[in-house]
Formats: C-alpha cells, sequence, structure tokens
C-alpha cells in the first residue's frame, strides 16, 4: 500500500486562529484542480487553510483527462503567480471552428477578433495538478493532507469539527468553514442534505488522444453531428484530444471496436484537414449530466466546482466555472477576513453564492441549448440553427459576443484576474 504524503506537519498552526480554539480557518475538502486552485489563491489572505484529498498525490494526478482552459481560467493562474509553471506544459489555440455536419457555413474565430494573442489553451490534467501540488506545498499557509479521508462533520453555531483519516490514525479538527471540493458525488454536499436538480444525458462522451500526420494548427474544432459534438482540441506535441458526444449504446459500441475499427470511425467524423491520425493510448467514456445544486452555501460551508455543478462537456465549460467559483470565494473570504469578519457566517458565503450561482446557471444552460439544438436532424431546429450561425458569421457583435461567454470573458471578473 502507498505512504501516506505529507507536505507540512500535521500540527495546528500556532496562529491566533488556533488560540481562539480553530485549528485552521478553513478545511477544504478535495484536492482536485478546484481544490488546489483555492488553496493558491488564498495565498495572500492571511487565512490558514487545511487541504484534504483522499487519493495519494501521483494517483490524484494520474487522471486520463485534459481540458479546455478559457482567457479567464489563464488570468486568474497569472493573478495567483502560477501561470509561469503551466504554460510551458499546455497547449494554445489561436482559431476556433464550429460547423454543423456538411453545412459549409462555418463559422471561425481568430485572436484578432478581440485583439487578443491566444484565444485559450488545452492541458492535460497532470499539466495543470502538478504544479499546483507543489505550489500550495510551498505555501506556509496550507497544510496539505494527502491521502486523507474525512470521516465525520458536525457544523455548529461557531465551529465545524472534522473528523478524518489519516496515516491509520484519527484526527479531529475544528475550523470556521468547510469547502467541498469533492466533486460531483460529493459526500459532503449529501451529508449537509443538500438538493440537486438536472438530468443525465442520453448521450456518454469518448474521450481519445490522437496525432495528426498534419499541424493542429493550434484550432480547436466543435464539429456539431446528428447524434453529438464532436470537438478536437490541440495539444502539445501536435497532439490532439478528442471529445466525441454519442448516444449511450452507440457510444459504447464504438469503445468496443478494435483500434484499428476506431480510428476507421474516428477518421470519418474528424475529417482529412490534419492528414492521417495515429491513436495514442486508451480511449475513455464517460456519463455526462446537468446538475445544480439548490444551495452553494450553508452556515460554514460552502459548495465549489462540480460538486456544486456539472454541466455537458460541450464548449469545454466545465472545469473552467469551477476556477471562477474558487476566484470568487478566495475573493469574498479575503475581503471578510481583512474586515474581521466570521468566515464561515451564512451572510458572507451569500455573496459568493449571489455571484457564481446565476453565472454558472446561464453556462449550464447555454451548453443544454447547443447539445439539443446540435443533436438531431428535426428540419425546424436545422433551419433555425443554421439561420443562427449565419447571424454568428454576418454581425460582429453577435460574433464576439458568443467567443466572449465561451471564453469566460462575460460576467463580473474576480480581483485576481484584474492584476
Ligand atoms: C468528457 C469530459 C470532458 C470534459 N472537458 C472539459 C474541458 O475541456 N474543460 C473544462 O473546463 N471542463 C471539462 N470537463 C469537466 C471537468 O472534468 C470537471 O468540471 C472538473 O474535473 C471538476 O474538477 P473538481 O476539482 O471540481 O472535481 P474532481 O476533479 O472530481 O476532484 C475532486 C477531488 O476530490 C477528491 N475527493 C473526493 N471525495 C473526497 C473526500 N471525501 N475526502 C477527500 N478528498 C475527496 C477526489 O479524490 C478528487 O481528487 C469535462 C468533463 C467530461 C466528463
Amino acid at each position: 500500500m502507498a505512504q501516506p504524503q505529507l507536505s507540512q506537519t500535521f500540527n495546528a498552526p500556532q496562529t491566533s486562529t488556533y488560540q481562539r480554539g480553530y485549528d485552521y480557518d478553513l478545511v477544504i475538502v478535495g484536492g482536485g484542480i478546484v481544490g488546489l486552485t483555492l488553496a493558491s489563491a488564498l495565498k495572500d489572505s492571511g487565512l490558514s487553510v487545511l487541504l484534504v484529498e483522499a487519493k495519494v498525490e501521483s494517483a490524484a494526478v494520474a487522471k486520463g483527462q485534459a481540458y479546455a482552459v478559457h482567457m479567464l481560467s489563464a488570468l486568474i493562474y497569472q493573478g495567483i503567480g502560477i501561470w509561469d509553471k503551466i504554460l510551458p506544459n499546455i497547449e494554445t489555440y489561436r482559431r476556433v471552428r464550429l460547423s454543423d455536419g456538411d453545412y459549409p457555413g462555418v463559422v471561425e474565430w481568430e485572436t484578432g477578433d478581440i485583439n487578443a494573442q491566444d484565444l485559450g489553451y488545452v492541458g492535460e490534467h497532470q499539466a495543470l495538478l502538478h504544479p499546483l501540488q507543489e505550489f500550495v506545498k510551498d505555501c506556509s499557509h496550507v497544510t496539505y493532507l494527502c491521502p486523507a479521508e474525512v470521516v465525520n462533520i458536525q457544523y455548529q453555531q461557531d465551529v465545524v469539527t472534522i473528523e478524518m483519516k489519516f496515516a491509520d490514525q484519527m484526527q479531529t479538527v475544528r475550523t470556521k468553514l468547510v469547502v467541498a471540493a469533492d466533486g460531483s458525488r460529493s459526500r459532503i454536499r449529501q451529508a449537509a442534505g443538500i438538493k440537486t436538480h438536472g438530468w443525465k444525458y442520453w448521450q456518454s462522451c469518448i474521450v481519445a488522444f490522437v496525432k495528426p500526420e498534419k499541424s493542429h494548427n493550434n484550432t480547436a474544432y466543435e464539429k456539431f453531428q446528428s447524434s453529438g459534438p464532436f470537438a478536437i482540441l490541440p495539444l502539445p506535441g501536435n497532439r490532439c484530444r478528442i471529445v466525441w458526444t454519442a448516444p449511450h449504446e452507440e457510444a459504447k459500441a464504438l469503445c468496443a471496436l478494435d483500434d484499428q475499427q476506431f480510428l476507421a470511425e474516428l477518421q470519418a467524423r474528424y475529417g482529412n484537414q490534419m492528414g492521417k491520425l495515429e491513436l495514442l493510448g486508451d480511449r475513455f467514456i464517460f456519463q455526462v449530466q446537468l446538475m445544480q445544486s439548490d444551495r452553494y452555501v450553508l452556515h460554514r460551508l460552502a459548495l465549489v466546482g462540480d460538486a456544486a455543478h456539472n454541466c455537458h462537456p460541450v464548449g469545454g465549460q466545465g472545469l473552467n466555472l469551477g476556477i471562477r467559483d474558487v476566484a470568487a470565494l478566495a475573493q469574498v473570504l479575503q475581503d471578510a477576513h481583512a474586515k474581521g469578519e466570521d468566515i464561515g457566517n451564512i451572510q458572507i458565503l451569500k455573496h459568493y453564492e449571489r455571484w457564481r450561482k446565476r453565472e454558472n446557471l446561464t453556462i449550464l444552460g447555454f451548453t443544454d441549448l447547443l447539445d439539443r439544438m446540435f443533436s438531431n436532424n428535426i428540419l425546424p431546429i436545422v433551419v433555425v440553427r443554421r439561420l443562427a450561425l449565419w447571424i454568428m458569421r454576418r454581425v460582429p457583435v453577435v460574433k464576439i459576443f458568443s467567443l466572449k461567454l465561451m471564453i469566460g470573458l462575460k460576467g463580473r471578473v474576480p480581483k485576481l484576474a484584474q492584476q
């Protein structure tokens, strides 16, 4: 069995917080990208943080996923001071092409549309997670416990008591606030009795990695097909990541094909713009859902990232929403702490909920609409969506608005992204 790794000693920090009966100002449960980003974002806040991750550090890094990282997320990482550690290992995209089957009216965005150098980035899980793990290890305000499991939480008016298992021993800590960053099946959310609304999609997503014969030209493609969206995202080393949406049975059957048959089906959807494709490694299948938590906060509890909301992968929004959540929460907590207010108080936490819940709902609705509008061949809907594409191509204000919505440049910008 892997040895537990502890990046800082598990002693309560000798701060005024501890003397007042708290071991940490806040405890973040979940050391995925979202939880680690929050711990990093609080570096200048004066708050002491315990970050608890259930998986061994190396297992947490080894996820076969990759993400589109939007402009606003990049600005947030710049504000934290970690972007220069992430950028060398991810790829840039400077053009986005959106097409509908074989309809020739393709919408194309370029950097010149918003006078930017890049439109966005694509990074593998480890290219984001590893620098964040290293960053928090260097932060004196963070104690990073990994692997450790939260076993029990008791919320009281003034304090939360958390029991956790670490290195085969039970430990108890007291804190002002618990932040659940423990993913879509969040046990913290469920234990707190927070209900969710949403639905599972009739489609699954196949994720695969390929190496094309010709250059990917730093272009991201969203090809809508009647079975669902098909995305091609550029990665370093002239590789590409595919997110291929299809109804469950079709997706399962595609995944069950041998490599050659799978590649032939893939090439047919991919097109020949990059020449022949080589399949790299395994393909993965994901179920997808839309989910919004009824509450993002309770007294002494806040939900962030997938613990609070899930959306369809079209447009690569999910992780980016989580990064925006934590930038907003960090700002709310830092401001409250600077004024000497109780960071776990529901009235403080509601500022975060009001900020993020509505913005996330807009994107959840936008991704749902895109998926439903484009995943069918119903004639009146085909006419409407092609008219929408025509307007997007011909009316610059609509074209720029939709680009900005997709890459996170609409909505309230957190202070971290303004530095
Ligand atoms: C096919 C597909 C493609 C996607 N593509 C994109 C994309 O291009 N761009 C994008 O922005 N998003 C994308 N997403 C969404 C993205 O994957 C998620 O939104 C993101 O990974 C959520 O991060 P998170 O840190 O909130 O949760 P997770 O990544 O689930 O992390 C949760 C962490 O909490 C830990 N944990 C769980 N329970 C406990 C516990 N009790 N105690 C301690 N630790 C615990 C887990 O071990 C894990 O490390 C995609 C999703 C899918 C399915």
